[in-house]
């Protein structure tokens, strides 16, 4: 999930778009019994500033796929993701960096695929648990 600023530069495409899939690796799975189904869509829209910081909206997209977090029954949920995120050539701790060159999406791409898991997976918004009656 690259995307080449130096050359994107050179063309003068400071704005543009892009998609990717991804398969994401396995400790990214957050929910117990629960696994992130087929390929991640990302996709997202890049702006490259004259200081080569590029500002990225990111958007993911996902099937979250397993067993009911309170009756285990198979449930699934699609899950769709929107950031704002920044690139900037020289490090520090609020952005992404890259080294002005390539821009490599994938930490950015596995924050998002992070931040955006629920804590639960329900089967229906007012699942009452196992029935027990
Ligand atoms: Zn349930």
């Amino acid at each position: 999930m690259e995307l080449e600023i130096k050359k994107l530069n050179a063309l003068r495409k400071y704005l543009g778009e892009f998609s990717f899939d991804y398969i994401p690796p396995e400790n990214l799975n957050l929910v117990p019994l629960c696994k992130i189904s087929g390929a991640v869509k990302v996709f997202g829209e890049y702006e490259i500033f004259d200081d080569d910081s590029v500002e990225i909206k990111l958007t993911i997209g996902y099937c979250l796929k397993g067993q009911c977090s309170y009756c285990l029954i198979d449930a699934e949920q699609k899950i769709e993701f929107t950031s704002e995120i920044l690139y900037l050539t020289e490090k520090d701790d609020d952005n992404y960096y890259y080294d002005g060159n390539k821009l490599d999406l994938k930490s950015a791409v596995d924050d998002a695929i992070l931040i955006s898991q629920p804590n639960v997976l329900l089967c229906k918004e007012d699942c009452k648990g196992i029935d027990v009656t």
